[in-house]
């Protein structure tokens, strides 16, 4: 089975309610008719609920950009998983490269938000990638990727893997305006798919989608989406303008 591209927005930290509610209203208009790509916005929490009623009755699907994993307690500040699901949302970022670098997040924690999502019935998008310092340290920004998947997957078996995806984004090309070259998309994407293989069987690697996230844009989206390991993107910038995100669902036309 040919895997589904996923196009996936992040909003970050933008977008109050009311500018999310245009966001996904004019999102879902211009998406209407796309078929064959599933569509994600992941708005900020505080924005969920205004996009889940404009998303209501469409294929387009709402994630979170993050969440705790436990389900309720004295956790000042954290959303849980409980949360997310009562609010429609389908699917949650684990891991994004700003979640590690800002706010700490280590493997082990992602590990156990995989965990939580899943047994919540959320789809879970483990993010990986190396840092520029990893990346000009030579081949060992391989094992770093590597050991953020295996580290994030730990303790699951295939059956388990039906509903995550993996979003490779090298932090270098997070918000810079650099891309990695397709061919380097490429040779991250099969490195991943092979660490998936070793892991869970071939079968389960070949299932699973793997997205590109750093600096996707109109003017790149289809050349990386023409890469046989390439299952769809994580766009950031271009994703806060329907202008820009909208011909980036539309990759193919
Ligand atoms: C992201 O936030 O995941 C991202 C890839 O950002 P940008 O597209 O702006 O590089």
């Amino acid at each position: 089975m040919p895997r589904t591209p996923l196009i996936a927005g992040n909003w970050k930290m933008y977008t109050t309610p009311e500018d999310a509610r245009d966001l996904a209203r004019a999102i879902r208009d211009g998406a209407a008719g796309v078929e064959g790509v599933d569509i994600l916005v992941c708005p900020p929490f505080t924005s969920l609920a205004a996009v889940a009623e404009e998303l209501a009755g469409t294929p387009l699907a709402l994630g979170a950009q993050n969440m705790y994993y436990e389900e309720t307690g004295a956790f000042t500040g954290e959303i849980s998983p409980l949360m997310l699901a009562a609010l429609g949302v389908s699917s949650v970022l684990v891991g994004h490269s700003e979640r590690r670098q800002h706010f700490g997040e280590k493997n082990e924690t992602l590990n156990r938000k995989v965990k939580a999502a899943l047994a919540h019935g959320l789809k879970p998008i483990l993010c990986v990638g190396e840092t520029l310092a990893e990346r000009e340290a030579g081949a060992s920004w391989k094992e770093v990727v590597r050991g953020q998947v295996r580290a994030g997957l730990e303790g699951l078996d295939a059956a388990d893997l039906g509903p995550v995806a993996i979003a490779y984004e090298p932090v270098w090309a997070i918000g810079t305006g650099k891309t990695a070259t397709p061919a380097a998309a490429q040779e991250a994407h099969a490195m991943i798919r092979e660490a998936l293989a070793e892991t869970f069987g071939a079968q389960a690697a070949e299932e699973r989608r793997i997205l590109y996230g750093g600096s996707v844009k109109p003017d790149n989206v289809r050349e990386l989406m023409a890469e046989v390991d390439v299952d769809g993107a994580l766009v950031g910038g271009a994703s806060l303008k329907a202008e820009t995100f909208l011909p980036i669902i539309k990759f193919r036309a």
